[in-house]
């Protein structure tokens, strides 16, 4: 992240770059694992940024945090029970996940302290006390340490981690994803962060060769764009061991939907059978030999 005349620079690709300008800086920080700043931007709201890559905005983590978390706990209904996220020390998908009644625990592996703290500091609304739930258990560990060590399994695995630069380049390989799989439960399914496919397209074509080769019976990918996400639409990669689990019906998920009492602001069970829908250009990725 560079700052120049107060501008503040997402750093991520080598021949484009995007600025923010902001109306103040409330945190600006190294932590143990990455460079993590908080600022204020008049038209994003707060943002959380980690390496020079902006992590969510307040106004637009709702639309992420949503498609991570209800696409696939909607897809599995009542077969929710058990959840790790790894990641998502910011809350916003532990936030979303906790709405659904049908879970009895869930984990989140979250390698760096620190963006809780500050997430809990300076962005409170986006964890919503998730935290505090319960159900919750929180560990700070890597999470490719953890999916290894825990012996423990899941209904799903959800990663919200940052781009496979730093910490998280581990949570891109097919050792982790083969290791998510040995921690899924049977039907279970696993939702992986994996970049935008017009800006990283490499990214989302090595996952599903990866959940392919790794046995998944279902890889496939869904979208949703995210403003704050400078270049196209998001990728979750989807890795089920249940090839139905993609093709809920449009009835089922509306009526699951519709007793979970979960309101949001992008989620529908119509936008969830449209997500998957991927255009050619992504397609060829999602589907493309390694
Ligand atoms: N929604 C954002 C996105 O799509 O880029 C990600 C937000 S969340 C803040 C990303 C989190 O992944 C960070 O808090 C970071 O510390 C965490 N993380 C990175 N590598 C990790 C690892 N190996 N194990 C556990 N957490 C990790």
């Amino acid at each position: 992240m560079t700052s120049g005349e107060n501008w503040i620079e997402e750093t991520l690709h080598s021949s484009w770059r995007v600025r923010l300008k902001p109306s103040r800086v409330l945190h600006d920080i190294r932590t143990e694992h990455q460079h993590l700043v908080i600022f204020d931007n008049d038209d994003f709201g707060r943002v959380l940024m980690l390496d020079g890559i902006v992590q969510l905005s307040t106004r637009d983590e709702f639309i992420y945090h949503e498609m991570m978390a209800h696409v696939p706990l909607f897809a599995l209904g009542e077969r929710a029970a058990d959840v790790l996220i790894i990641g998502g020390g910011d809350g916003g998908v532990l936030r979303e996940a906790l709405k659904h009644e049908s879970i009895r625990s869930t984990v989140i592996c979250e390698i760096d302290q620190g963006v809780i703290d500050l997430s809990l500091k300076y962005l409170p609304e986006i964890s919503a006390g998730a935290f505090d739930d319960p159900r919750v258990e929180t560990v700070i560990a890597d999470g490719t340490r953890f999916i290894l060590e825990s012996g423990r399994r899941f209904d799903a695995i959800l990663v919200d981690s940052t781009d496979p630069i730093g910490p998280a380049a581990a949570l891109f390989t097919k050792e982790f994803y083969t290791a998510c799989k040995d921690a899924l439960k049977a039907g279970g399914v696993l939702v992986a962060q994996n970049g935008l496919p017009f800006a990283q397209p490499d990214e989302i074509a090595r996952t599903c060769s990866f959940f392919r080769e790794t046995g998944f019976d279902d890889s496939h990918a869904y979208l949703a764009t995210t403003p704050s996400y400078f270049g196209g639409p998001m990728s979750f990669a989807w890795g089920a061991l249940d090839d139905q689990l993609r093709h809920t019906d449009l009835d089922t998920l509306a009526s699951r939907f519709e007793r979970s009492g979960i309101a949001g602001k992008y989620y529908t069970p119509e936008v969830h059978k449209a997500a998957f829908a991927l255009p050619q250009y992504v397609k060829k990725l999602v589907e493309a030999e390694a």
